[in-house]
């Protein structure tokens, strides 16, 4: 082991019923380092990122936060663990408000202070939740909504926060306001695993990136390097 990495992962494997969704996938994310997952629909990205929380039945060889092993912490206490969880779909709380929302990400915190500064920082960081605070999350556009889903992720400070296709349904208007917000929190040094369809937000957003068919990493590499990869050009990016 490097002693550097945020998450350690190896040989993760995730079967449904005869399905098999992914298949001894090894990785890491350097500390301070984003890393991506692209593939197309079905290529088992959503799979990777409910096997590292613990929320579908996996095996695993490795898992680890840090030097913690996680291999049998349950989904419950991963954020208590340091991981935050930005779900596909966003899953907000629509009939609470915005800070209530925020607030829910914090249950792991203890000090009210404390938590007080982890708002006022998401609200810094998403003025746009600042101008919100108080009406319901159910309100709240798309793209404000996956904002909100974020913040909450943040809120309990995770050592490492995985991202379930942030893009997804948004404009590119606004797919451009997630990028900018996935590219501070990079500069600020959070370790970060983005898990998209969209190569071209991932590449922008990322330091290195796997490339997943089939639940199992057809290609690796930096992202700078990847971009310019002619079949990842043809399939990814549509050029
Ligand atoms: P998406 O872009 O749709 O999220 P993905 O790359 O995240 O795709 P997964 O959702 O991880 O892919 O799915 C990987 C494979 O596992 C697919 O073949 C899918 O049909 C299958 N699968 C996913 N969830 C289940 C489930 N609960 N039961 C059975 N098969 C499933």
């Amino acid at each position: 082991t490097t002693g550097t990495a945020a998450l350690t992962v190896s040989g993760l494997t995730v079967h449904y019923g005869g399905v098999c969704a992914v298949r001894d996938l090894s990785f890491e994310v350097p500390a301070g380092q984003a890393v991506g997952v692209i593939g197309a629909n079905g290529a088992g990205k959503t799979s990777t990122l409910k096997a590292i929380m613990g929320l579908v039945p996996r095996t695993v060889t490795a898992l680890r936060l840090g030097d913690v092993d996680l291999s049998r912490v349950a989904a419950r206490d991963m954020v208590r663990h340091g991981i935050g969880y930005v779900p596909e779909g966003r899953h907000v709380f629509p009939g609470l408000t915005v800070e209530k929302n925020l607030l829910l990400g914090a249950y792991a915190r203890r000090w009210d202070a404390e938590v007080r500064a982890g708002l006022d920082e998401i609200y810094e960081l998403f003025g746009v939740l600042a101008q919100m605070r108080g009406r319901l999350a159910g309100a709240l556009s798309g793209g404000q909504q996956q904002m909100l889903s974020i913040g909450r992720a943040l809120m309990s400070r995770p050592r490492l926060l995985l991202l379930d296709e942030p893009s997804m349904g948004l404009s590119p208007k606004l797919v451009e306001d997630i990028l900018a917000v996935l590219q501070r929190l990079g500069r600020e040094g959070l370790s970060m695993l983005l898990v998209e369809q969209n190569a071209k937000l991932t590449f922008e957003a990322t330091a290195t990136c796997l490339v997943v068919e089939n639940g199992e990493v057809a290609m690796t590499g930096t992202s700078a390097k990847l971009r310019h990869d002619p079949q990842v050009r043809r399939i990814y990016l549509g050029l």
